[in-house]
């Protein structure tokens, strides 16, 4: 720890921030190789439109795409907007760790815990999939963050938690089967809440379900209303949801006396990249789907099933990771 006290802070921010680029580039392979079932450690990067083989110019994080203009060099067709988001998203979440924790051996396992984190919410935006083995991984790092002791708890409430995290998602799941007709959230949700009790204990993962769903409930307002309305006031149903979410950001400033908002602000910024990313592909798949089911009726049940569940609950474990003692804080505030 002395040796590294000696680098000046710029290094240090400057080092960490170049390692969340290049985590996040590896994510972009983990995530494409792992919806796609390739061998992402022994085959060489290339455009997925054209399959021509990457130099490793056009492999730098971010700085590739902005040179490259969001084209492949080979085929000039547009780059996915994912590979740069990834790459911003866990720079700035490893810099907004390294800045709340430090540089410790906590800061380490979360940024595994992230990585995996966006790792497991792109999958599900990309194709309402999640890959099993990120959520085991997501386990069994969750279990030996706490067995170090550098967790929320004990390692026996770990394992304790990610049994409980998954009987409770499976039970809510096929709770929805009565009003539904089908599950109310998806295999891969168990296995998110899996994960998520393994790092967080059962006690706080009571915290972050509730707020899932009150994500979800915010995201999902503009898809249903733009269903419900044809579209004509989807404009006027975002301009509500903006306001709320001010609001909302206004009181949770308010009841937060020692609040870093500097932190705030570089936990939002990815939290809200991954609600834009997550809405406009809803809505890319919705007009999609809008397009075949216009020949065959069954509309209603699609829309719902439409929505991915496993972002909001990422999102949420993003917020309880920063913000716990400000969350209880306002669940005290509002009981009492
Ligand atoms: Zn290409």
């Amino acid at each position: 720890m002395n040796n590294i006290n000696i680098l000046p802070q710029w290094f240090i921010i400057i080092y960490v921030i170049l390692i969340g680029l290049c985590c996040g580039s590896f994510l972009n392979v983990v995530i494409l190789r792992g919806l796609s079932g390739e061998n992402f450690i022994f085959s060489r990067s290339k455009c997925p439109k054209c399959n021509h083989q990457l130099t490793w110019y056009m492999n730098i994080p971010l700085l590739s795409y902005i040179f490259l203009k969001g084209k492949c060099a080979f085929c000039k067709e547009h780059i996915s907007i994912q590979y740069p988001l990834v790459e911003l998203s866990c720079a700035i979440l490893f810099y907004a760790t390294y800045a709340v924790f430090g540089l410790t051996l906590k800061t380490l396992f979360l940024w595994i815990i992230l990585a995996l984190f966006l790792a497991i919410a792109a999958t599900d935006i990309l194709k309402t999939v999640i890959i099993d083995t990120h959520a085991y991984i997501l386990t069994v790092a969750g279990i030996l963050f706490n067995t170090l002791n550098l967790g929320y708890t004990t390692a026996i409430n770990s394992i304790i938690g990610a049994i409980a995290g998954f009987l409770t998602m499976e039970i809510l799941a096929h709770l929805g089967t009565i009003f539904l007709k089908h599950r109310a959230f998806g295999e891969g949700d168990s296995l998110i809440a899996l994960g998520l009790g393994a790092i967080f204990g059962f006690k706080i993962l009571l915290i972050i379900l509730p707020l899932s769903i009150l994500i979800q409930a915010i995201t999902s307002l503009p898809i249903l209303a733009c269903e419900e309305f044809k579209n004509k006031n989807l404009k006027l149903f975002l301009s509500y949801i903006f306001v709320f979410l001010s609001l909302f950001i206004v009181v949770f400033i308010n009841t937060c006396p020692n609040f870093n908002p500097k932190i705030y602000i570089l936990v939002v910024i990815p939290v809200c990249i991954l609600l834009l990313y997550a809405l406009k592909n809803i809505l890319d798949d919705l007009k999609h789907k809008k397009n075949i089911l216009e020949k065959n009726e069954n509309q209603k049940e699609s829309v719902f099933k439409l929505l991915p569940f496993g972002p909001s609950l990422i999102i949420s474990a993003i917020l309880t990771i920063f913000y716990l003692d400000k969350i209880k804080e306002i669940i005290l505030n509002f009981i009492y």
